[in-house]
């Protein structure tokens, strides 16, 4: 079983669309799991402060050590296995091969900042592993953190009911390629027609014919996929 644990102020935002479709499946038929822990319950004045102006000044409100440090800790004393995950632009860009480690560990935090982030301490006291979903600035941790999760929960055993479907996804595929054109009824759709040798039967010629799909494809888009195995790069 997955088990993950959030830290956020926003808890009522979870699950969220991770309680549809295939994560929410999963959800209820418990091969994943997850707790949502809400910071302000850490806070220490009667109105709930999470958060404080920088020191040395400057604009927006960053997360306060102490309460975030003691919110940190209820989970850690919960579960020692943990791996603790702080979402973050300046993080380990998450990827397909992010998504594959996570689900080998029993049980993750992920915490979600608001504001400017959090204060550099609480990453020097416990080093977490930083992660970040892309070159943009989002207001807030909790949609990353959903991005991540649905990416992890749909690789779990169970949850894909084909794991052929998987395999052969982009950035799986032929060892970390994009996927190759698909195509389904009608035969012809307007002027376009699905190609003619998806409908031989033959499948060696249809498995080849897709997988040059996938190498011309990768090639215009991505040509840094082919470089080598993308699976090997962030792990
Ligand atoms: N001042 C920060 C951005 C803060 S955005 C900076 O310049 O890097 C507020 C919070 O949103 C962050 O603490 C982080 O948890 C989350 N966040 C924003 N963009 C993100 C991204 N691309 N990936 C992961 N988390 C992100």
């Amino acid at each position: 079983m997955f088990n993950v644990t959030i830290l956020t102020i926003f808890p009522e935002m979870f699950p969220g669309f991770l309680s549809y479709s295939l994560a929410g499946k999963a959800l209820e038929k418990k091969i994943w799991d997850l707790d949502v822990i809400n910071i302000r319950f850490f806070a220490k004045d009667k109105h709930s402060t999470v958060d404080d102006a920088p020191y040395g000044g400057g604009a927006g409100m960053i997360m306060r050590p102490d309460v975030i440090g003691d919110a940190v800790d209820s989970v850690l004393s919960a579960h020692r296995d943990t791996k603790f995950i702080y979402m973050t632009p300046s993080g380990t860009r998450f990827n397909q091969s992010v998504a594959k480690e996570l689900i080998e560990f029993p049980h993750i935090t992920i915490l979600c900042g608001r504001f400017e982030g959090i204060d550099q301490r609480v990453i020097d006291e416990y080093t977490p592993y930083e992660l970040s979903i892309g070159d943009y600035i989002l207001s807030g941790g909790e949609p990353a953190a959903m991005v991540v999760l649905d990416a992890c929960v749909r690789l779990l055993p169970g949850v894909v009911s084909n794991s052929d479907s998987i395999a052969e996804e982009s950035f799986s595929y032929g060892g970390g390629m994009l996927e190759y054109p698909q195509y389904t009824k009608p035969k012809q759709w307007r002027e376009h027609k699905v190609p003619e040798i998806l409908l031989s039967g033959n499948h060696k010629k249809i498995s080849d014919w897709r997988r040059k799909q996938s190498q011309a494809l990768t090639k215009r888009r991505r040509p840094e996929l082919l470089d080598g195995d993308i699976n090997d790069k962030f792990t």
